[in-house]
């Protein structure tokens, strides 16, 4: 496969060029319709269509394709890689600065997006989605011009599904593979003596033998190909498929990278995207428009402020592009509605985060000697869930999408406690072999009690996690 991707890849770029027509289709010409009325569906209605593709069916789907088969969307088929790469051909060449090489950037970018998203109103409205996604693009053309010569500094360092994206594909059971070995025998400069001897008393005439250089690599993502050795950087687009006779694409066990590189490469960023950013402003931006809390929070607070003659917080004359403005619909958020909304996402990060951060941390103790590198590998334990918890919650759009198109799915919640046990039992098995891999460094090695104690508090971080889902899904 990785050498199909590698000798057909005139084929993928006119797959890309074709991905860029559909993307810009769906979404430029939507905001330029008017909006669609109650009886308008997906096959009769331009707009309605471009909401089930985007966040019915793209956007679930490239998460769980992260987890089958690495970030092959992100090298093959997505439209702002295509973009910023063919951008960087053509633009400056300048080198990528320092600002964007900060390690926060996939953390807050992906943050930004999400709560930017809930303000406008992403899933509902084309203008909404033109703006965000098209945002989005238009940074990733206006970075791929002036950064880099022909390569994806954008996909590298900005793009904000970017650190969502890595951290999915460490799950992944494939992935390019370097073996260092046969990659120093193909640079082995040799010599050979000759097969016959000179005379006598002479040298013996040596003839070298230099292999010819492969031609170098272009890996959009600017990969170390030679010290490559997880999947969460690398696009999969097969161009370095057979370099140095010594890179190919195969199978590996999906608990290799979490485990075993996470030891050494898990980041505290990494952490804070997984704790605070898809176990909490993720929670949080899926929560506000089902909860009853929310409701109850902003009645509480409008009654308060009537009775005190304050109005200005209840007028909903804020520009559509900052705060959901569709009166047409009668869809508009009030400056009170943007402020809860805003405060409801924060806390929600900070009380599903904090409670999840506070038991790995109980955890880590547990298993041994405290020390904060353990508490980012621990975290990784945790992916498949995280993973899975944005997975359901954009699924739930697909599913009300899919009502409105007059088909139902009876058995969606037993499909979502399925996945969530699933998800579960997967970090928790994730959790036990990181636990387990502390031992091998750590003679002598823990009672099994011990190795107990400290999966309990883990156990008890999934418990809280899904019971995040319990309320948006069964309890409300
Ligand atoms: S390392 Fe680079 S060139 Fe190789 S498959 Fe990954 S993205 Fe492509």
């Amino acid at each position: 496969m990785g050498e199909w991707l590698r000798t057909h890849a005139h084929v993928v770029r006119r797959l890309q060029w074709l991905v860029v027509l559909v993307y810009a289709v769906l979404l430029v010409v939507p905001a330029l319709l008017p909006l669609p009325g109650p009886t308008a569906r997906a096959w009769n209605h331009l707009t309605v269509l471009a909401e089930f593709a985007f966040w019915g069916l793209w956007w679930p789907f490239v998460l769980v394709s992260m987890v089958l088969f690495g970030r092959l969307w992100c090298g093959v088929l997505c439209p702002e890689g295509t973009l910023t790469e063919w951008a960087a051909r053509h633009g400056r060449g300048l080198g990528v600065p320092r600002w964007m090489r900060w390690g926060g950037w996939p953390f807050v970018a992906f943050v930004g997006t999400t709560v930017y998203g809930q303000m406008v109103s992403v899933y509902q409205y084309p203008k909404a989605a033109l703006l965000v996604l098209g945002g989005s693009t238009v940074a990733a053309l206006v970075v791929g011009y002036l950064y880099t010569r022909g390569k994806r500094a954008w996909c590298r360092y900005l793009c904000p599904v970017n650190g969502v994206f890595a951290l999915l594909s460490k799950l992944a059971p494939m992935h390019y593979r370097v073996d260092d070995e046969a990659w120093r025998r193909s640079l082995q400069t040799g010599a050979e003596a000759a097969a016959h001897a000179g005379p006598a008393g002479t040298p013996q005439p040596i003839r070298i033998v230099r292999r010819a250089a492969a031609p170098a690599v272009d890996c959009a993502p600017m990969q170390p190909l030679r010290h490559m050795q997880g999947a969460s950087g690398c696009h999969m687009c097969g161009r370095c498929s057979g370099h140095q006779g010594a890179i190919a694409l195969q199978w590996r066990s999906p608990t290799h990278e979490v485990v075993h590189l996470g030891a050494t490469e898990a980041t505290h960023w990494q952490t804070w995207l997984i704790v605070f950013g898809l176990l909490g402003v993720a929670i949080g931006a899926f929560h506000w428009s089902a909860s009853p809390w929310f409701v109850a929070i902003k009645q509480a607070i409008a009654t308060w402020l009537v009775e005190r003659d304050i109005y200005w917080p209840l007028a909903d004359d804020a520009p559509w592009w900052l705060l959901t403005h569709y009166p047409d619909q009668n869809d508009v958020f009030t400056w009170l509605d943007g402020a809860l909304l805003l405060a409801y996402i924060g806390a929600s990060a900070l009380v599903w985060g904090g409670v999840t951060l506070a038991l790995l941390a109980l955890a880590v103790r547990l298993a041994g000697p405290w020390s904060r590198q353990r508490l980012h590998h621990l975290a990784q334990a945790l992916i498949p869930l995280a993973g899975l918890g944005v997975f359901l919650g954009l699924s739930a759009i697909t599913l009300t999408l899919l009502r409105g198109e007059g088909v139902f799915v009876p058995w969606a919640n037993a499909a979502r406690l399925a996945l969530l046990a699933a998800a579960s039992a997967w970090s928790l098995w994730l959790a036990a072999a990181i636990v387990r891999h502390w031992q091998g460094q750590q003679p002598p090695p823990l009672a099994p009690a011990r190795t107990l104690a400290a999966l309990l508090p883990f156990a008890l971080a999934l418990a809280w996690v899904d019971s995040a889902w319990g309320w948006l899904f069964w309890w409300w």
